[in-house]
């Protein structure tokens, strides 16, 4: 096949990837540029990952549009043109679509196909990966761009089964949608799926009772359309702001207004708030003082500027104490960013139900029963989110080096290098994996990140005959230490929330991303120019010798 390595000859392919989202259309991309052949696999019958399945009403990105896009081309980032601020979910399907086509994926991208296991071959330094139509391919290099949101957590309530009436995730919509007129919905969970379906299904269906666990602090996203003025201001300076972006701890522009929220008056600290929740509003709010993730005093105040609010939105006083997170923490769980949701309980159609002292008893033939309360319903739509981070990549039983399995390693939780790779399973990358920013940043500064890393790496280790990549035992306990430690300095670890596992019944309650996408960023560069420091590069001269 080629003059690189013998080993090449011997693979199917260079690098098989798993997925095909952001992570693993631009992981083919940049292997091709590089002369590689790669096969991605994709369960679904086409691209966008989270963008293809998550088609529920609403779904739209909490991050803005203009930074939530590919930068690796920028003719590509000057001809697509984003109509709103936030974009909504079609719009980005759309995108990635034009990339595929754009860039002439599909050949590389074979869907419908699940992949099942892979496992490494010590002598011969290959993946062998099998997928659901009974076919297994080899690859030097095995690379899971599975996502950190793509395994739904279902809860498996009593009686579900015998429901009689339609059942719905917002991870896994219809295609063609779904019409609620005239029906009663019963919807499960207040995170930010169900915050952003909340209004939409309300607004069609007859009746909508929300079932909240956990109430939620959420701010109005304030979405409008963009102007081509304003496209074009961000696109004459977009290397500039990709740039600066890369230096941010969350990889995306917040205006962070960089003084400590009790450093000023009670005052000005509500003026600083108003002028956020009513104008930039979304994820910008929580860059309204540099403390407010660090330091739980600070988080109070804003906690309770949003309490407040809630009270003011919500006219119904027991709706708004069930909605009002009383004692929360803002942005411990993952801050939401909405259009209408308080708004959406003040219609006569919509219910409350609070289910954080007496949880779901059952599902009946016809509804939902709570603290022996039936509530009749016609449809279930649950939004109860997702076994993150680690779900796809244990969704694949992976088998390393002397069969070691993936699972079993990561049974109390996730253990990585930089988030890229785990001891015991040489030359298997992941993208955005757990123990890096991830879900912590703009995930698509991040994929862009981490993918011209993988892609760096692998050119790199090919150029130098290098037959496997690990990292050494010394260096993964340190970074999993590392996480940890800097996660303590925020408040992130005090409550219970997808990033810690404790959404899904069982999984062990650990920190999975990384703090600090500025800092990381720095961390990786310094570990390249020190020859992979780390790492443990296995030699073509080595192995044979
Ligand atoms: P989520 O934030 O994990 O919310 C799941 C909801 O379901 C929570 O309210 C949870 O309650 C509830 N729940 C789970 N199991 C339950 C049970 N057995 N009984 C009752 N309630 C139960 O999931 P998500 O809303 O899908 O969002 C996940 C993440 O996806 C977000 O945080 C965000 O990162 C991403 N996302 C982003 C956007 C966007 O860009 N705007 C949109 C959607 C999703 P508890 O809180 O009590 O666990």
């Amino acid at each position: 096949m080629d003059d690189r390595s013998p080993i090449t000859t011997r693979a199917d392919f260079d690098a098989v990837v798993v997925g095909a989202g952001f992570a693993g259309m631009f992981m083919l991309h940049r292997l091709r540029q590089q002369g590689l052949k790669v096969r991605v696999f994709e369960r679904g019958s086409g691209v966008g990952g989270t963008w293809f399945w998550n088609r529920y009403p609403g779904a739209r990105c909490d991050t803005e549009s203009m930074e939530y896009s590919y930068q690796f081309d920028d003719a590509l980032q000057q001809e697509w043109n984003w109509p709103e601020r936030y974009s909504a979910q079609p719009e980005i399907l759309k995108y990635a679509n034009h990339v595929a086509d754009r860039y002439q994926l599909r050949p590389d991208l074979q869907f419908n196909t699940q992949v099942l296991s892979a496992t490494y071959d010590d002598a011969r330094h290959l993946w062998t990966i099998a997928t659901n139509d009974g076919k297994a391919v080899s690859a030097r290099y095995f690379i899971m761009a599975t996502g950190t949101l793509s395994v739904a957590n279902k809860p498996k309530f009593a009686g579900l089964d015998s429901f009689k009436g339609r059942v719905f995730y917002t991870s896994d919509w219809p295609h063609d949608g779904v019409d609620f007129s005239g029906r009663r919905v019963a919807l499960i969970g207040t995170g930010s799926s169900g915050i952003q379906s909340t209004p939409h299904i309300a607004e069609q269906a007859a009746r909508l009772t929300v079932f909240q666990r956990t109430p939620n602090f959420s701010v109005p996203a304030r979405n409008r359309p963009l102007t081509d003025d304003e496209r074009n201001a961000t696109k004459a300076r977009y290397g500039e702001l990709r740039n600066f972006t890369y230096q941010q701890p969350f990889a995306t522009q917040f205006h962070l207004n960089d003084v400590s929220a009790l450093s000023v008056s009670a005052e000005e600290r509500r003026r600083v708030y108003e002028e956020r929740w009513n104008g930039l509003g979304g994820l910008h709010f929580m860059a309204a003082f540099n403390d407010l993730m660090f330091n739980g005093e600070a988080n109070k105040t804003v906690a309770e500027f949003i309490v407040d609010k809630i009270h003011a939105i919500v006219k119904d006083p027991k709706k708004a104490e069930i909605l009002a997170p009383r004692n929360g923490v803002v942005g411990c769980k993952r801050l939401c960013s909405d259009t209408g949701y308080f708004e959406t309980f003040n219609r006569d159609n919509v219910d409350l139900v609070d289910v954080s002292r007496s949880p779901i008893e059952e599902v009946t033939e016809t509804g939902i029963r709570v603290d022996g309360i039936d509530y009749p319903v016609d449809d279930i739509v649950f939004a109860t989110g997702f076994d993150a981070m680690t779900g796809a990549l244990l969704g694949v039983d992976i088998r390393g080096r002397n069969g070691l399995s993936l699972r079993e390693k990561w049974a109390a939780g996730p253990r990585t290098y930089l988030g890229l790779q785990t001891v015991g399973f040489p030359n298997l990358f992941m993208v955005t994996g757990p123990g890096s920013p991830s879900v912590l940043s703009n995930m698509m500064v991040s994929i862009d990140q981490h993918v011209n890393l993988i892609s760096d790496t692998i050119r790199y280790l090919d150029s130098r005959e290098v037959l496997a990549m690990e990292p050494e035992q010394a260096a993964e306990d340190g970074w999993v230490s590392h996480v940890n430690e800097v996660a303590d300095l925020t408040v992130y670890p005090t409550c219970n929330s997808w990033y810690l596992g404790s959404n899904v019944p069982g999984k062990t309650r650990v920190f999975m991303p990384y703090v600090g996408f500025n800092t990381y960023v720095a961390r990786c560069k310094d570990v390249v120019a020190n020859g992979y420091q780390g790492f443990r590069l296995e030699r073509r001269d080595a192995a044979t010798a």
